[in-house]
């Protein structure tokens, strides 16, 4: 949830700016403000809420397309969906005739 000022603030149970950010450790300051949804009250700064979601993308990428030679944990297809082809060895595939 975005916060944006005072009000909002003490709507979303966050008594002081003085609260500090779950990511930087550094007191919240001013706004913009991120609140986790999660039962915590977790504050973030905007850019610092940006850096953490970044980082678990890159990590969520990571554990979804792993590099070799690791193979894929789980794949991510919609429900009626065919299964991606995933070739088992690519370096079969080199040299081979058409
Ligand atoms: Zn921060």
């Amino acid at each position: 949830m975005l916060i944006v000022n005072d009000e909002q603030r003490l709507r979303a149970g966050i008594g002081s700016l003085s609260k500090r950010c779950q990511y930087c450790c550094k007191a919240e300051a001013s706004y913009p403000l991120i609140l986790s949804d999660d039962a915590r009250l977790a504050v973030y700064h905007a850019a610092c809420a940006v850096e953490l979601a970044t980082e678990i993308m890159v990590d969520l990428y990571t554990f979804l397309s792993p590099p070799a030679p690791y193979h894929q944990l789980f794949v991510l297809t919609p429900p009626g969906a065919a299964p991606a082809e995933v070739p088992a060895h690519p370096q079969a595939h080199e040299g081979a005739g058409e």
